[in-house]
């Protein structure tokens, strides 16, 4: 039945506002402020293409870098972000041995091999193992002259080994297989491994170096376990046909030194500067100096906020920027120091002049969920770095422990008390001053499982909101953005309350 009386549609009137509009007002948005109105599907989400350049020099097959955080990035994560495609880097709360370590660590890493095969010490006893079994929960450990990876290795100690063993003091040496298979570093491939542990039969193959020093552990587990991995596509691999590595600097005149040894020793491919505020002349004259020292050596400068911070960083040389400022989910920053900007607003304002100067920025910290990073692509960002969403997987530093029933790791701010104890201090002139001021929180995150098993699903997520945008890719998003295509409207608290689970008594709230 035709009704009765029609309303005059007026063309001129859009549906939602611009993104120029909307972010013009002067209201500081967060991710979850904002929201996009869909656009056109004729394309399948599998052909969304992520591809990214986190640097004006490289370019990643995954949007996604881990932060440099003690908890949440050191070599088992640089390795692991490197494999699903995207870039870990490693934190700089250690000494320069520590860290470089760890670069080289992840640097030197073969993938489909263990990166730090739990060791212990020929005199260590089988209690010591238990007690380390039950924070690490290993299935096996090897025996080294030092008690670390790097050692001579003297044998194997499995659970075979250690089952029926009823005296605790028994030291490892009694226990251990010392007749081992075990392969060379240099010529060691996945294939060969796996090979390996078929005819032999055997459940782990320590790999040694010339000297039968101790280099991985490639182990059948893990060779099954990769094999039930989602597949989501190459490696981010560096120039030198290595897994992409990057690293976090300060800005003092001892990370001059630091800084040479990470790429001359270390051979990092990408180094950031690692500020909560970066718009200052020690960052500008340290990128600078890097640009003198070490041509080649891409930098991401940060953090910043405002389009005369992102500015000033791009004309001194930052080949990357890192934007975000009280965002992070352990931060007290707008707190403490009245600082900072809401996420959304940040990303949009700073990638509007860092993209006309062909400056990638990197969206960092306040990612909760996909949605978030759909958000913070489609606005400008070329990357996204995530703290919190990598804390607490299997691959995060730090061992597994229970409160209330839950199995949970430590997630800490870089700018904590307990970050600050440990290493990060002199950064806040803690060693000068005596008041010390926090800017982040130490608490702790629940067991999210593998990184490697998470990101693919993470990203296939993704690619569905940028579907549902009606975009292909990343620079596409931003075309439409700019064009005024893709429209935006901000949602009140009612409308928040809505976009989520509601009305039900109970629910499981699982993504994949
Ligand atoms: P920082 O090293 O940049 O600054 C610490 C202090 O040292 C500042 O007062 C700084 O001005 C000063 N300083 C730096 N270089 C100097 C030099 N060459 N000479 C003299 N003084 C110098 O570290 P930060 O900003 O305190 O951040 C510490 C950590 O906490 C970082 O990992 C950072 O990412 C994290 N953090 C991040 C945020 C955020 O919102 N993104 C907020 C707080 C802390
Ligand atoms: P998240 O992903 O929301 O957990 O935020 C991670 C980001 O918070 C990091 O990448 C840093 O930029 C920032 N951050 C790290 N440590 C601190 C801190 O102590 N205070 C404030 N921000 C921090």
């Amino acid at each position: 039945m035709a009704t009765a009386w029609r309303p005059k549609f007026d063309d001129s009137i859009h549906d939602g506002f611009t993104a120029a509009k909307l972010f013009g007002q002067g209201v500081s948005y967060t991710y979850d402020d904002v929201i996009f109105l869909p656009g056109h599907i004729n394309f399948g989400a599998h052909e969304v293409d992520l591809s990214t350049n986190v640097t004006r020099n490289i370019r990643l097959r995954t949007p996604l870098v881990s932060s440099p955080m003690d908890t949440v990035t050191e070599a088992g994560m640089a390795v692991a972000m490197a494999t699903v495609g995207g870039m870990g880097v490693i934190h700089y709360n250690n000494s320069l041995e520590e860290q470089l370590h760890q670069v080289k660590t992840a640097k030197n890493h073969t993938p489909g091999f263990v990166v730090h095969p739990v060791c212990m010490l020929p005199s260590s006893t089988v209690a010591e193992l238990h007690s380390l079994r039950e924070r690490k929960g290993f299935t096996s450990v090897c025996v080294t002259d030092t008690g670390a990876v790097g050692g001579k290795l003297l044998g194997i100690v499995t659970t075979r080994d250690w089952d029926f063993v009823t005296d605790l003091h028994t030291p490892l040496s009694e226990i251990m297989t010392s007749d081992i298979e075990t392969a060379q570093y240099d010529t060691i491939t996945v294939e060969k491994a796996i090979q390996l542990l078929k005819s032999t039969k055997r459940g782990k193959l320590p790999i040694v170096n010339g000297g039968g020093e101790l280099v991985a552990l490639a182990t059948r587990a893990l060779f099954k376990e990769d094999a039930r991995m989602p597949f989501g596509g190459p490696a981010s691999v560096a120039p030198d046909g290595r897994l992409l590595v990057g690293a976090a600097v300060g800005t003092r005149e001892a990370d001059k030194e630091r800084l040479k040894a990470l790429r001359d020793v270390g051979h990092v491919d990408v180094v950031v500067l690692d500020s909560s505020q970066g718009d200052s002349t020690f960052q500008m004259q340290m990128v600078q100096h890097i640009k003198r020292e070490h041509p080649g050596l891409d930098v991401i400068c940060g953090n910043v906020v405002a389009t005369w911070q992102a500015r000033r960083l791009i004309e001194a040389g930052a080949d990357g920027l890192r934007v975000g400022m009280g965002s992070g989910s352990i931060c007290t920053t707008q707190e403490v120091c009245a600082v900072g900007r809401g996420q959304a607003t940040a990303v949009y304002h700073t990638a509007r002049l860092a993209n006309s100067l062909g400056v990638p920025i990197i969206a960092d910290g306040g990612v909760q969920n996909s949605g978030h990073i759909v958000k913070a692509l489609a606005l400008g960002a070329s990357a996204v770095m995530c703290g919190s969403m990598f804390a607490g997987t299997a691959e995060a530093p730090g061992d597994f422990m229970m409160i209330n029933g839950a199995r949970v790791k430590k997630y800490r701010g870089m700018g904590s008390l307990e970050a600050m104890t440990k290493g990060s201090e002199v950064r806040y002139h803690s060693d000068t001053q005596s008041l010390k001021i926090a800017q982040g929180v130490s608490g702790t995150v629940r067991d999210k499982g593998s990184v490697r098993r998470n990101v693919p699903f993470l990203v296939q997520a993704v690619k569905q909101g940028f579907q549902d945008l009606g975009a292909t890719s990343i620079v596409q998003a931003w075309q439409r953005l700019d064009g005024g295509e893709q429209r935006l409207e901000c949602r009140t608290g009612a409308a928040q309350a809505e976009g989520g689970v509601h009305d039900l008594h109970t629910f499981d709230k699982r993504s994949w």
